[in-house]
């Protein structure tokens, strides 16, 4: 099993600031953050930093080895957002109550929905933290000490 040392692990975690890459749920709040590969390596994905993700473990947990999800709209099977190939902003936004992620693109649905990251737990989290000021995150600025 390749493993991803200590300084690409410290990369990766300052690159997304501390954020879930895919739900942007901040380390410091859920403190179970994986390094994702974006292309599992039993799909022939490496280990380098350009394949490697900060992934909180509830959206890890559910895209396990999968690339696609289905799109709720159309029914047909689109690729899961990649953070390396594609803005987060393109594809994702939050309702106004903060705590509800709204695809743009056939890309966010077939994700939100492969990867659950609406599903009730997290929103009650979610709810929460919007109350305690500390979400949605403002990139770049979060985590605030
Ligand atoms: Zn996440």
């Amino acid at each position: 099993m390749a493993q991803i040392d200590d300084s690409t692990r410290q990369f990766v975690t300052e690159r997304a600031a501390g954020l879930c890459e895919y739900c942007q749920s901040a380390q410091m709040i859920v403190v179970y953050v994986e390094i994702d590969h974006i292309i599992r390596r039993s799909r022939g994905g490496t280990s380098e930093a350009d394949n490697l993700c900060l992934c909180c473990r509830g959206c890890n947990s559910f895209k396990q080895d999968f690339v696609t999800g289905i799109d709720s709209e159309t029914g047909l099977e689109e690729p899961l957002f990649n953070p390396r190939a594609q803005d987060w902003d393109d594809h994702f936004e939050w309702a106004n109550d903060g705590a509800r992620l709204r695809a743009k693109t056939a890309i966010g649905r077939a994700t939100i929905d492969r990867l659950r990251m609406n599903r009730d737990d997290v929103l009650s989290a979610r709810r929460l933290w919007v109350q305690a000021g500390w979400h949605p995150p403002v990139r770049g600025k979060f985590p605030a000490q």
